[in-house]
């Protein structure tokens, strides 16, 4: 696939945008400054794949929690700040990587150029974050609704700002939770701005609309080349976020590393109790970070002929199931021997695939 080049920052250790991979995001929904919760839910998100985390930052004491946050964790973090510039100095201060903050939205010019100066300093690049509902009151009133047409406005008049003090470490996100405005937002802003951008449907909803809403939106721009950065809004575990980022990745051929889970839905040749065995492969497959296609089938009509084309499979007979390698059958199962088995191959492939 043709990926849009963009100007690419650097977010501590970490490329987003130019021709780099499309960079696995996600947030907190802990207290910043509760810092147990924080760094507990910092090193879930990495053990899963997150990348780039990001935390509010809603007062001094969120702020100042960045230091141990930061000295417990190793993705690079960044600040989700509004209106306040001082908390975005002050985010900086103690360490932070990226900070999200329009500078719009922060006051004075003073305002303005005390974070830049302190972002300059330490290499700290911006976000500015557009979200179709809350664009400015003119815009608003000009297009009677929110525009992709208005969110580039908006967007202009806030890079505008940060150019004019020549600070280029941009990244651009173009949040709608309608689907379509975001399809439509973000491929004018790949033909109007040179920055990476940060890709989400935001306000999503939970898990299956989520899923449905970002693949819909986020896939369609992916597929054209568009996003340098992503991020799954899910209500709830902020890991769910990163299964269906990781899932809508693989599919678009832009991540490697991930197992794919083949499964039939079931049908009245189904002679097993198949659900319990996909679920728990399902989740077990979550923590192996090699590319495997596992097929689960149902019966032993259509699941041979499937299973032919995945690393290992399960075709299912009367309360026992085939498993298969590579096409070849290799052992019949009990029912209660399929998930520990299947479990075994997965390790064993895995161990000999090892990661890039
Ligand atoms: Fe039905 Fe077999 Fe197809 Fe599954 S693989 S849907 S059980 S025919």
């Amino acid at each position: 696939m043709l990926r849009t080049e963009t100007r690419s920052i650097r977010v501590r250790d970490l490329m987003i945008g130019g021709n780099e991979h499309v960079v696995i995001q996600s947030m907190c929904n802990t207290r910043t400054k509760d810092i147990e919760k924080t760094v507990a839910q910092i090193l879930q998100l990495e053990a899963c794949g997150c990348e780039l985390v990001r935390m509010a930052i809603i007062d001094e004491e969120d702020a100042k929690a960045i230091r141990e946050i930061r000295n417990r964790t190793h993705i690079p973090l960044v600040a989700d700040i509004h209106y306040d510039y001082r908390l975005a100095i002050a985010a900086v201060e103690n360490g932070i990587d990226k900070i999200r903050l329009n500078p719009g939205n922060i006051g004075s010019k003073e305002n303005v150029q005390a974070v830049v100066s302190v972002c300059k300093q330490h290499h700290i690049p911006i976000r500015i974050g557009i979200n179709s509902g809350s664009l400015e009151k003119d815009i608003h009133e000009k297009y009677g609704k929110p525009t992709a047409a208005g969110m580039m406005e908006s967007a202009k008049r806030h890079v505008a700002i940060l150019e004019e003090l020549d600070f280029h470490d941009i990244c651009l996100s173009f949040k709608s939770s309608d689907p379509l405005l975001c399809i439509e937002a973000y491929r004018l802003a790949s033909n109007t701005f040179p920055y990476p951008l940060h890709l989400g449907v935001t306000e999503a909803g939970t898990f299956i609309g989520s899923a449905i809403k970002s693949s819909m939106a986020l896939g369609t721009l992916l597929n054209e080349g568009i996003g340098d950065t992503i991020r799954i809004s899910v209500n709830g575990d902020p890991v769910n976020e990163i299964t269906i980022v990781k899932q809508l990745l693989k599919c678009c051929g832009l991540l490697k590393n991930t197992p794919n889970l083949i499964a039939c839905p079931t049908c009245g040749r189904t002679a097993w109790d198949m659900q319990p065995v996909v679920n728990e492969i399902e989740s077990f497959l979550t923590t192996i970070d090699c590319d495997i296609n596992v097929a689960i089938m149902g019966c032993a009509v259509n699941g041979p002929g499937e299973a032919k084309h995945a690393d290992i499979a399960i075709a299912g007979g009367k309360q026992e199931g085939l498993l298969i390698k590579k096409g070849v059958v290799i052992e019949k199962l009990p029912q209660d021997k399929i998930v520990e088995r299947l479990k075994q191959e997965i390790r064993s492939f895995a161990a000999e695939h090892k990661k890039d």
